[in-house]
């Protein structure tokens, strides 16, 4: 579905990343692991055409997007969940998730029944639809930022860092949704520092060190891999 070839991007003359080679297959759910700074949201940013690659390629569903922008990107079907959430705190929940169905802006019906399956999968939302997004705890917020890139009905998400910044408990729920989310049919890309429970919805991942993807594998794989275990799963 996806697929990144030798994709470096910089900032300046620094590489942010460096000759990245990722595949995601439809269906799945791929995390991408590694400290901070080493490269995801670089990752992220330039596959959903907000970073420019200064080399290599990107094919999606066998179209090169690299040059493409990343409205007509959002278009094509890929949906960037960012870390910072980016919502708009004085508007009201409903309006930050219409705000996301603008892609389908002429197919009234279509957006009205993926808001619905919005409030299914996070029946929080609905109950404070009137509310200010400014008003909601750090995990309704960050089931908004989800809830809203879903309502451009992407086929692959790219999630980063969904579970910054939440207790456990809602760690967990939010884990659950995304496993939810792919279930019902979007390839799910996640980049996470909690490598534990990213690993447990995960078919496959890659590790980044310093720009670079330094180790890839099956979910178990990596589990079971020495390094990364110290690294980023302890114990
Ligand atoms: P994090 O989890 O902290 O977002 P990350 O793995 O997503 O980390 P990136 O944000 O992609 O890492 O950063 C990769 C490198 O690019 C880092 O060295 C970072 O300092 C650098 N970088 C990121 N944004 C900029 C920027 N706007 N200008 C200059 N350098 C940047």
């Amino acid at each position: 579905m996806l697929e990144l070839k030798n994709v470096t991007a910089k900032f300046g003359n620094y590489a942010a990343i460096r000759d990245v080679n990722l595949r995601i297959k439809e269906g799945e759910i791929v995390v991408l692991l590694g400290a901070n700074g080493a490269g995801k949201t670089t990752t992220f940013r330039t596959i959903s055409g907000l970073h420019s690659r200064s080399s290599g390629q990107i094919m999606f569903e066998g179209l090169e997007i690299s040059r493409i922008p990343a409205n007509k990107i959002v278009e094509l079907g890929i949906a960037h969940c960012a870390e910072d959430r980016k919502l708009f705190p004085d508007m009201t929940v409903q309006e930050n998730l219409n705000l996301g169905g603008f892609v389908h802006r002429k197919r009234k019906q279509q957006k009205k029944e993926t808001m619905q399956k919005v409030y299914d999968l996070f029946p929080v939302l609905y109950n404070k639809r009137n509310d200010l997004a400014g008003s909601l705890s750090g995990g309704q917020q960050q089931m908004l930022a989800i809830g809203r890139a879903l309502m451009a009905r992407p086929k692959l998400m790219l999630l980063d860092e969904p579970s910054i910044g939440l207790a456990p408990l809602i760690v967990e729920q939010m884990f659950k949704s995304i496993q939810q989310i792919n279930k019902e049919g979007t390839t799910v890309l996640l980049a996470e520092q909690n490598a534990n429970a990213a690993l447990s919805i995960a078919n496959r991942g890659y590790v980044y060190e310093n720009g670079k993807i330094v180790v890839e594998g099956s979910a178990e794989e990596l589990f079971a891999n020495e390094e990364v275990r110290k690294a980023y799963i302890g114990a």
